[in-house]
């Protein structure tokens, strides 16, 4: 995708509008406007990166400065009691705007939203072995 088309590349350019919640030089963070919970906030690079494997590591480490600047104030002016981090890279993992990009995610207790609960079974030894054999650098 060219970044002219991008959605989040045009909400950087202001060619459509969203509720910023914060900027600095290379990084934009703005309400979702589908949010999972109030206060449900999206950062971006400004510069255009698909995934996190695009995104260079000095300004993946800017960006998360801001991830948590913004968590931390979320969680004592909106009072949550925590907030899920996450980020979705390529669409078989749920990636819709091909801008990358994190959530922030406030949550409260007893708020009824999605738990990473998902039914699994412990792996065996062998399962684990096999696996650890092919992840390598
Ligand atoms: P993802 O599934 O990780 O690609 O999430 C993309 C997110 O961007 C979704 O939560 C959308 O609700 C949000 N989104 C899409 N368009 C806009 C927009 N114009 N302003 C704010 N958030 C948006
Ligand atoms: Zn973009």
């Amino acid at each position: 995708m060219k970044s002219e088309d991008c959605i989040f590349c045009k909400i950087t350019r202001r060619e459509i509008p969203s509720k910023i919640v914060y900027e600095n030089n290379l990084n934009l963070a703005f309400l979702d406007i589908f949010p999972i919970s109030k206060g449900h906030t999206i950062v971006i690079p400004k510069n255009h990166y698909s995934t996190l494997e695009d995104i260079p590591d000095n300004e993946l480490t800017e960006l998360y400065k801001v991830v948590k600047k913004i968590a931390s104030m979320i969680h004592e002016k909106l009072q949550t009691d925590g907030y899920n981090i996450l980020q979705n890279n390529f669409t078989a993992a749920g990636q819709v705007v091909k801008h990358f990009h994190v959530h922030i995610i406030p949550r409260k207790f007893d708020d009824d939203k999605f738990r990473v609960k998902i039914p699994r079974n412990q792996a065996t030894e062998a399962d684990l072995n096999n696996v650890l054999k092919k992840m390598e650098f």
